[in-house]
């Protein structure tokens, strides 16, 4: 029989909500609002990953409202600092809020611009070379391949690099003739991003049906 995710994620939701409230209550409002923030299953695998590597420098790609960073600064160790990058005025003006709000122990720091110059700028930075040893990609997701080199530049040895929404609502999984024209070009480079990262013998990378598709690697 195969799993109907619909069902698995009304069984995720059916378990006791243990994060604290001002999470949940970002979750709600993010949901409300159209931000397309983690899912649970993937909020899980964060937590898990954070408990089993207790990373010392966090990079995220795509801030959006802060819902995840906040997440991780929740579960990261106490020693940690996250970076995290948005590109969108409003909706970085709306993670400053939150994070005055719940960042207590002020573990992050938002900058604001396209991640392609930013990205670029840090890895050209030799004190950031092999530097995060926990980088959560969650950006435009036809832009991955080109953050890809830079990405490798700054990830650490042993260090963990996540990749969200790689199977775009599962219809990367269709066939290509299914496939909108203007969806077509996006699903290349998704596919063409996680055969990279596949193939690249620096890493060992597993592809996960959670949340939207996601995949995880560790640097070797
Ligand atoms: N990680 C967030 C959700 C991020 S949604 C959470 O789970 O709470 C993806 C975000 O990436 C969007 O807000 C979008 O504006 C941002 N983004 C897309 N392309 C970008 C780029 N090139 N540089 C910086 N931010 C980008
Ligand atoms: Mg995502």
């Amino acid at each position: 029989m195969e799993i109907d995710h619909e069902r698995f994620e009304a069984y995720l939701e059916s378990f006791p909500e243990d994060m604290p409230e001002y999470l949940v209550n970002l979750e709600v409002h993010a949901k409300e609002n159209g931000i397309p923030i983690i899912r649970k299953d993937s909020e899980r695998l964060i937590r898990f990953m954070l408990t089993m590597k207790k990373p010392k420098h966090i990079l995220e790609v795509g801030t959006a409202t802060g819902f995840s960073s906040l997440l991780m600064a929740e579960y990261c160790p106490e020693k940690c600092d996250i970076l995290t990058i948005e590109k969108d005025e409003e909706r970085a003006k709306e993670a400053v809020v939150n994070f005055d709000k719940y960042d207590i122990n002020h573990k992050i720091s938002l900058q604001i611009g396209d991640a392609d110059e930013i990205l670029r700028k840090l890895s050209a930075d030799a004190s950031k070379k092999r530097y995060y040893d926990f980088i959560f990609m969650d950006a435009a997701k036809g832009q991955y391949i080109n953050f890809y080199p830079y990405i490798m530049k700054i990830l650490a040895r042993r260090g963990i690099l996540i990749s969200d929404n790689i199977l775009q609502e599962g219809s990367l999984l269709d066939s290509r003739y299914m496939i909108p024209r203007r969806d077509r070009t996006i699903h290349t480079r998704m596919r063409e991003y996680a055969e990279t990262l596949m193939k690249d013998k620096c890493l060992e990378t597993v592809v996960l049906t959670t949340g939207d598709g996601m995949t995880l690697s560790i640097r070797k």
